[in-house]
């Protein structure tokens, strides 16, 4: 993916949760099966490609602002978390992607991408950010689907970023993940949105990356061993991003643990290898 290619190595520095994992590829399989959904974002990624170099295309202003709304999806237990686990979350959220403050890195990027909370609801009035829903749907190992929980809780998604909060969250087969993102459905669909458990924001023993690393799926990233060690061009091998050598691993490593899971990372002096 080639969207915000400023965000390199987004995701393999910020690693989901050590608990569960991101279920985004199951999703994006599902995504890559329907020939209509997977035609439609292989023509927007023709046009980022063919875009990028466009210097009339680039901003010279400051950072993109992106508006967000959580939306808290609660049958009145634990998962109806507190405003404070939210803005504690989107504040982390948004020195992560700003390279700044407990997420600051010596070889980490300014985006120049932020985010804000939503300022009015539907009705036109002044709120902050936060929609609670109660409903049984918190749960998706009761048969939830992702089309439910979409349909029960969206803003226009032309104008904001839905991130919904639930109680918890499947993958294939309902196994232990802690979210997913979708971005893959038309824009206007309120499909496209953020899914993360409740925990991995509230003030417990996890800390917000769970939320950073789905808001880099949502804006185009891919996992950075996605498709595994293949290594032929790096602008369509793995996440499609050039700055990484090819990554088969799919499970946590600590970030100063030195581990080389594939043995095709060989610079052919190519200009799409440079690893
Ligand atoms: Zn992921």
């Amino acid at each position: 993916m080639h969207y915000y290619l400023l965000i390199i190595s987004f995701l393999s520095l910020v690693d989901i949760s050590a608990q569960e994992s991101c279920a985004f590829d199951w999703y994006n399989e599902m995504i890559i099966s329907d020939s209509q959904l997977s035609g439609s974002r292989g023509s927007l990624e023709n046009l980022y490609a063919t875009s990028s170099d466009d210097n009339n295309l680039k901003s010279s202003e400051g950072d993109i602002s992106l508006p967000v709304v959580f939306h808290i999806i609660h049958n009145n237990g634990t998962e109806n978390i507190s405003d404070s686990d939210i803005f504690r979350s989107f504040d982390f959220m948004n020195e992560a992607f700003s390279n700044i403050g407990s997420y600051y890195s010596d070889t980490g990027y300014n985006t120049k991408i932020s985010f804000c909370m939503a300022q009015r609801d539907t009705l036109g009035e002044f709120f902050n950010g936060i929609v609670r829903h109660e409903s049984s749907f918190t749960d998706m190992s009761n048969g939830v689907s992702h089309d439910m929980i979409s349909s029960l809780a969206y803003y226009n998604p032309l104008e904001y970023i839905n991130i919904r909060i639930m109680k918890e969250v499947c993958g294939q087969n309902c196994e232990e993940v802690a979210g997913y993102a979708v971005n893959a459905f038309p824009a206007y669909s309120y499909k496209n949105c953020i899914v993360i458990e409740y925990e991995a924001l509230s003030s417990g023993s996890w800390d917000a990356s769970s939320l950073v690393h789905e808001m880099g799926h949502f804006l185009g990233l891919l996992h950075p061993f996605y498709d595994g060690c293949k290594n032929d061009n790096c602008l369509v091998d793995g996440d499609g991003v050039c700055d990484t050598p090819p990554d088969s691993r799919s499970t946590i490593t600590h970030c100063q643990v030195l581990v080389n899971s594939c043995s095709t990372d060989e610079d052919d002096l190519t200009n799409n290898n440079p690893f």
